[in-house]
């Protein structure tokens, strides 16, 4: 198998505190994954020499994501707030580049959330301008960037690869799309037709149920979406990202709408989701 499997840290702990750091890695290895992803919504709240030494301890690849906030929001018209959206990117490029992680994603281009009305000129243009510096700033401290594309609830930005595919033209190229099955659930066309789209842009997968539970259990055609990836050849990590109101993040929980236990064992559904990648990687030839 040449894909790393991650597994998101909010399966297991709402906060990044040590013991609860500890709690995520040692459980993330235990139950097969290579790949844990770190949460930077607020990049100070990592720990970057507690972290690192508990990666290392257990031998772990990682990898980090955020999504900003109105106060950070880089499709803003205000400068005053895409600047301390690039401070915020910039502080969480750092940590990344601290903790041994060589990928950014998710979120970075907007505030994670149901914006009121559509995306302006402005403020794509501040986008595009903000993701172009976030390319080579990152790219200085050897860490990529791949920018998810999610849904009309949660951006006013990109809601599909072939969106986000030429916002990324629009930058100058050099950034990766990352998809997540749950988001494509509600805005492409199928499960097939946006990776083949992003093609060897693709840079990050999060696979996730349409309730965002247990792996097979909702509407997500996996088997669709594991074969697009073969035939694209894509290598890179394929983590699995899963909320439930059983494990709460004092902010995300909130923003992204977690209101109902779709679990309540993280450990039953981390063993369930790597056997299911596992499974499906081999049926797909992987
Ligand atoms: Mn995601």
């Amino acid at each position: 198998m040449t894909n790393a499997v991650g597994l998101h840290a909010l399966v297991w702990v709402g906060d990044w505190s040590e013991p609860a750091a500890r709690h995520a890695i040692e459980s993330t290895h235990a139950t097969g994954f290579d790949l844990i992803e770190v949460p930077l919504l607020d990049p100070t709240a990592v720990d970057p020499k507690m972290t690192r030494r508990l990666l290392d301890d257990h031998g772990l690849d990682v990898a980090c994501s955020l999504g900003l906030d109105a106060h950070t929001d880089v499709s803003s018209e205000n400068p005053r707030v895409v600047q301390r959206g690039r401070d915020r990117l910039a502080a969480a490029v750092e940590v990344a580049a601290a903790i041994g992680a060589s990928r950014l994603c998710g979120v970075l281009y907007s505030a994670l959330g149901k914006y009121p009305a559509p995306l302006g000129p402005a403020g794509r243009a501040s986008v595009v301008e903000t993701m172009a510096w976030l390319r080579d700033y990152a790219r200085a401290a050897g860490v990529s960037v791949a920018l998810e594309v999610v849904n009309r609830y949660e951006t006013h930005v990109c809601n599909t690869a072939a969106e986000m595919l030429a916002l990324i033209d629009d930058a100058g190229g050099g950034l990766d799309v990352h998809l997540d099955t749950f988001h494509m659930n509600i805005e492409e066309d199928g499960f097939a037709d946006a990776v083949t789209k992003a093609g060897s842009r693709l840079g990050y997968v999060h696979v996730g149920e349409s309730h965002r539970g247990y792996l097979g259990t909702g509407a997500v055609d996996f088997p669709a979406f594991f074969e697009a990836l073969r035939a694209t050849d894509y290598r890179g990590p394929i983590t699995f990202e899963s909320f439930s109101s059983a494990v709460v993040h004092e902010t995300l929980s909130n923003t992204l709408a977690v209101w109902r236990a779709t679990w309540d064992d993280p450990r039953d559904l981390a063993i369930h989701a790597r056997e299911f990648i596992a499974d499906r990687l081999m049926a797909s030839g992987g």
